[in-house]
């Protein structure tokens, strides 16, 4: 693409963004407030459910993913953003310098096929990792359960993660639930900056997505999957 014809469509980007900020109904501000609300904070409930894992944004649910395999011993060390490089975090042994495992996440409402745990394996052979690890808050289908792929892998469905989760002692629980649903835990964040996405609704059906407020600087866009808030994937 030529420079003007990237600053036309910046421009035109821009455009439509004011347009639809100056369109923003009164229901998006409700689910807003919907979605930014804390209702387990004020429970002090340590116990975790499906539920609840669900409405984490990925970065949230990154964060109680490492924070489970540290309070098992290993070292858990974030990519640090949702780019796609296939691993969302390395695993240590302690005193180890070389990771022995990765990590894939996806915080998703539909299930993970074969072809993302393929690519997980292929990850573990391509960084001479003994083994991987692919956790979501959804489930994996049958064929992806089947895959030889998967021989090589664990697999950790939601409400396995959140079985598995439950099962650490009840001080560990309280201090990573604490961490974990401080403050807005619902709202994605830019897979590229780190910050909170700003959702914005747009065209005649009102069909609402995920902006980066750093626009034009960052040109992220989320769009959330039909039938769920939680249904972001991050990257
Ligand atoms: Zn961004």
């Amino acid at each position: 693409m030529r420079p003007e014809e990237i600053i036309a469509e910046q421009l035109e980007r821009h455009r439509m963004r004011e347009a639809r900020e100056a369109k923003r109904t009164e229901s998006g501000a409700e689910l807003d407030a919907a979605l930014t609300s804390d209702p387990f904070a004020r429970t002090h409930e340590t116990t975790l459910t499906l539920e609840r894992l669900q409405q984490l944004e990925w970065k949230r649910f990154e964060v109680i993913v490492a924070r489970w395999f540290e309070s098992l011993g290993y070292r858990a060390v974030g990519s640090g953003t949702g780019a796609d490089g296939g691993v969302d975090i390395w695993l240590y042994r302690p005193g180890e310098q070389r990771a022995f495992a990765v990590v894939q996440r996806k915080a998703w409402t539909n299930c993970v096929g074969p072809k993302l745990v393929r690519e997980l394996a292929g990850v573990v052979s391509g960084e001479g990792v003994e083994t991987g690890y692919f956790v979501t808050t959804s489930a994996f289908t049958r064929d992806a359960l089947n895959d030889r792929a998967a021989q090589k892998l664990t697999l950790i469905d939601g409400t396995e993660f959140v079985r598995r989760f439950n099962a650490l002692p009840e001080p560990k629980r309280a201090e990573i639930v604490a961490e974990i649903y401080a403050g807005d835990f619902s709202t994605p964040s830019c897979p590229t900056c780190g910050v909170k996405l700003v959702r914005r609704a747009s065209g005649a059906d009102r069909s609402t997505f995920w902006d980066c407020p750093n626009f034009p600087r960052c040109n992220y866009t989320m769009r959330p999957r039909v039938g769920s808030w939680s249904d972001w994937a991050g990257k």
